[in-house]
């Protein structure tokens, strides 16, 4: 059991690459605090899941994107599980368009749900894992935050800003005994990916040299080792999960 008795706040987690993650690290004896736009009854099946696994967990309504309501789940969390030690930043949209054709709106709601959010989960953790003197964040960028795409310049610069995000906190906190770092998934299947017209969907398939498509629970253990000891001298990276796209 790598992470026995320690607990994780993770963001977006009641489907998709979130609940692998939540799903994953319970497996590992982790307790599960998760927060999703609602309580729908995805979400509810999420909790009960990992609820079966044998371990504490809690899913909580919020959106990521707000501020407030990141410091009052981190309160309630502190509150219910007495700690966080590992804080994995994952709700994400996506709001795709070509450029000139992208609105304020678009490019506003994605910079706020994918990069903002992870603001404020960061923000308000922080705090708790200063006073314990560790901590692992980690956060969900993309590979198209590494390289751009078209249609995406909203969503790979929410990404981008991800990885700088990380890096700076690494750079802050690390001699705090925290560590920050963010993952860069390729194309995985999931609900986000499969809203993709079939001809895109063929057309990643094409370019990665795995020839397929990745799978939630292959990011989710990317995540586990970061979140993990296995991982004590890993900060500051950016890690691609990607069949080798990028
Ligand atoms: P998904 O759409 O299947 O799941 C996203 C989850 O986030 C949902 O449960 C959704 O309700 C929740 N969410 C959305 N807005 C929220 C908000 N404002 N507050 C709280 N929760 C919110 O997506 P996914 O494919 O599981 O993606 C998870 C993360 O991984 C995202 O950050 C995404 O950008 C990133 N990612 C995904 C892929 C991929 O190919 N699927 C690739 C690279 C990166």
């Amino acid at each position: 059991m790598l992470l026995e008795g320690r607990t994780a706040l993770i963001t977006g987690a009641g489907r998709g690459i979130g609940r692998a993650i939540a799903l994953c690290l319970a497996r590992e004896g982790c307790n599960i605090a998760f927060t999703d736009i609602a309580l729908s009854e995805q979400v509810l099946a999420t909790e009960a899941d990992l609820l079966a696994t044998g371990i504490k967990a809690k899913a909580y309504a919020a959106d990521a994107s707000s501020f407030d309501e990141a410091q009052s789940i981190v309160e309630q969390v502190k509150a219910e599980f007495g700690t966080i030690d590992i804080l994995v930043n994952n709700a994400g949209i996506t709001r795709d368009g070509l450029l000139l054709r992208m609105s304020e709106q678009q490019w506003d709601d994605v910079i706020r749900v994918n990069l903002k959010s992870a603001f404020n989960y960061t923000h308000a953790v922080a705090p708790l894992m200063l006073r314990a003197r560790k901590g692992s964040i980690i956060s969900l960028a993309s590979v198209v935050g590494l390289a751009g795409n078209p249609g995406q310049a909203n969503y790979a610069a929410s990404k981008a800003g991800i990885i700088a995000l990380m890096k700076s906190t690494a750079k802050e906190l690390g001699a705090r005994g925290i560590r920050a770092n963010a993952v860069a998934p390729g194309y995985i299947d999931t609900e986000m990916t499969q809203a993709l017209p079939q001809e895109v969907r063929d057309s990643f398939v094409q370019r990665i040299p795995l020839h397929r498509a990745g799978t939630a629970d292959e990011v989710a253990q990317v995540v586990l080792f970061l979140a993990s000891d296995m991982s004590s001298y890993v900060t500051g990276q950016v890690i691609a999960i990607d069949g080798a796209m990028s």
